[in-house]
């Protein structure tokens, strides 16, 4: 609830907010001021010169993103944080960029901003004896994947990214450069994984890899099933809760397709084991009899390129798309709500074409790994998600957003209903922007983040992208 109290400070706080970002400084100002700061190498430009649409970043979404009015493109860790002193010192709203894939709407609230693009720090070095792997703050985990196959290692399956991580060097909201690790600024090393975007930028990451599971060799089978057995395949993901095999994540793409007349949900098992192990793992659905089955051998690096025939591969390239993104947690499979979601889909689709870019997702990965280590062990807020669910509104024209928001919106709200949690829980990586705090990162968590943000970021200066709040909740 709002009372007087909290009214007055969050209408302080909105004033501060405003002040903080009107610029001292004129765009030409910035470039001129940047260029003469920063060492031989680095890139800085108006973000209307013709070169900054080729050197500089694209974003994957067009909606509600943030604009730059500058790009700068730094070459030594030195350069960031001079770029980081400068834009606080000027009052100019910055954001450090890496793949340009993060697509919560909450970045639309930055405008005439300093882009920090990352692309000069892409190393990758792996120590295979020491097991690590030590990357620089904008590689991908594609840049990665193919190097770490050659020398049968592997970055998945033992907890998520963040639980792997060693140490990281950061530039924080001060400027300063810390070494962050589980005895070096250890109070930061807990937020720095989950919510580490909220309080500097990471320059260099050193992670733990493992001996590669079934040595990287993966079984990825897709299986397209008709809109009559909207129920059979919810009934078989669920009966994985529980028991599903840690090798196996289970991937669904659900849209209106025009040759079946209907919503159809298409399936996409990948498997860390042999084919013949896959085929017998993943029986429940081949026991349905889909439409069309695809089985592939592939490998850790590859099999994304084959997954959903082809679908993930292709999405993941994509560049400067209008969508409506929304996700939320599903910590059951509540196989009636699910069904009743996808049957109101299906006729609003088809009675409307503007609707007909939406498309579902289910991600419904293999527990073990989150679950090796407790939920206080970081900032990353659930770790018992059975699906991650996510309605993503698609659209080639700007116009039929606002349908499309209300729309994922609406299933949003329905699917919830049969969540198994109160509240609305999302991965904060997967938010639309809407959610809230509490959303991202758990009430319990918040008041120790807004504790740290008040010490490594006090200028509140990144604050963009689905923020922890500076004052506790
Ligand atoms: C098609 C698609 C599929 C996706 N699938 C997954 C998935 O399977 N799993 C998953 O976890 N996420 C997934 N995401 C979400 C994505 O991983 C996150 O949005 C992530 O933040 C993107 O990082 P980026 O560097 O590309 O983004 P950017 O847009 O460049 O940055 C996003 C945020 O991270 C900050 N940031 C970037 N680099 C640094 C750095 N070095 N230090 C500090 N802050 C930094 C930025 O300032 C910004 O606030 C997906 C996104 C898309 C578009």
């Amino acid at each position: 609830m709002v009372n007087l109290r909290s009214a007055l400070v969050l209408g302080i706080a909105q004033i501060c907010h405003l002040g903080a970002v009107q610029a001292t400084v004129s765009p030409q100002r910035m470039v001129h001021d940047l260029q003469a700061l920063l060492s031989a190498g680095s890139e800085v430009m108006l973000a209307s010169n013709a070169s900054y649409a080729q050197d500089f970043t694209s974003r994957f979404s067009e909606s509600h993103s943030p604009s730059f009015v500058v790009g700068a493109k730094p070459k030594k860790v030195s350069d960031i944080q001079k770029v980081v002193r400068y834009a606080s010192q000027n009052n100019v709203p910055f954001l450090a960029t890496g793949g340009g894939h993060g697509y919560t709407w909450s970045l639309g609230q930055l405008q005439n901003a300093i882009q920090i693009d990352l692309g000069n720090f892409q190393t990758v070095e792996i120590d295979t004896a020491a097991n690590t792997m030590t990357v620089g703050g904008a590689v991908r985990i594609g840049n990665v994947t193919h190097d770490l196959v050659a020398v049968g290692k592997e970055f998945r399956m033992y907890g998520t990214a963040s639980d792997n991580l060693l140490s990281a060097e950061v530039v924080t909201g001060t400027g300063e450069l810390l070494n962050v690790s589980a005895t070096s600024h250890p109070d930061l090393w807990y937020g720095l994984r989950g919510a580490g975007f909220n309080y500097g930028i990471a320059t260099r990451l050193k992670y733990r890899i493992h001996p590669a599971t079934n040595k990287g060799k993966v079984t990825v089978i897709n299986a397209m099933f008709p809109a009559a057995l909207n129920g059979s395949v919810w009934e078989a993901c669920n009966s994985y809760v529980g028991h599903q095999p840690k090798e196996l994540s289970i991937l669904f793409a659900i849209r209106f397709n025009e040759t079946l007349g209907g919503i159809s949900p298409v399936g996409a098992f990948i498997y860390f084991g042999p084919k013949e192990e896959a085929l017998k793992v993943v029986k429940p659905f081949l026991d349905l009899k889909p439409l069309y089955v695809e089985v592939h051998e592939s490998n850790y690096a590859e099999f994304s390129s084959v997954a959903l025939y082809q679908d993930v591969a292709d999405i993941g390239s994509r560049k400067a798309i209008d969508f409506a993104p929304f996700t939320l947690n599903l910590y059951k499979v509540d196989v009636k709500n699910i069904v009743n979601v996808i049957n109101y889909m299906n006729s609003s689709l088809t009675r409307n074409n503007d609707l007909k870019g939406a498309t579902l997702s289910w991600a419904q990965y293999p527990l073990d790994g989150f679950l090796r280590y407790p939920v206080q062990s970081s900032a990353f807020a659930y770790r018992d998600v059975i699906v991650y669910f996510s309605i993503d509104g698609f659209t080639p024209e700007i116009a039929k957003l606002p349908l499309l928001d209300d729309f994922g919106k609406g299933l949003r709200s329905l699917l919830q209903l049969g969540s198994g949690r109160p509240d609305l829980e999302t991965y904060v990586h997967f938010g639309h922007g809407d959610e809230g705090p509490r959303s991202w990162y758990s009430a319990a968590k918040l008041p120790r983040l807004s504790a740290l943000k008040r010490v490594y970021d006090p200028h509140n200066l990144f604050r963009w992208y689905n923020p922890v709040p500076t004052i506790g909740h």
